[in-house]
């Protein structure tokens, strides 16, 4: 998609610091962290939201947590804790309207989701 900023960053138009690549997705660390460890799991295909995500996608979604899973541990805050969210449209916060996944840990959390 042009104009998206995270597919510039899957094309390697833009900048960004890789920490996990597969062949569905993409893991970087946000550009301006929430919490001491924030990755972003992004898909690799444009999907602007999980509004958009197809039921063939369900292993895709289940792809997505598992790589979580063991960028948490990897990162070391698996055994501490740590928040895993998807920003769904105007309400939802959502800013880069390409379907990612945030991971967020390394210090308690706010507990107000909202
Ligand atoms: P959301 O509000 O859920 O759409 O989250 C978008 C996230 O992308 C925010 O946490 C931004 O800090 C992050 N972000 C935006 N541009 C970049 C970039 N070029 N590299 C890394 N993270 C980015
Ligand atoms: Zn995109």
């Amino acid at each position: 998609m042009a104009d998206c900023i995270f597919c510039k960053i899957l094309n390697k138009e833009l900048p960004s610091e890789v920490v996990y690549e597969d062949d569905q997705v993409i893991v970087i660390k946000d550009i301006n962290p929430m919490a001491p460890i924030h990755l972003l799991v992004i898909t690799k295909r444009h999907i602007a939201s999980l509004n958009e995500v197809l039921p063939k996608d369900e292993g895709l979604m289940g792809h997505i947590l598992m790589v979580g899973q063991k960028l948490a541990r990897e990162f070391g805050i698996a055994e501490s804790g740590y928040r895993v969210v998807t920003n769904i449209g105007k309400d939802g916060g959502q800013a880069v309207p390409h379907l990612h996944f945030h991971i967020l840990g390394g210090a308690a959390l706010g507990t107000k989701l909202a």
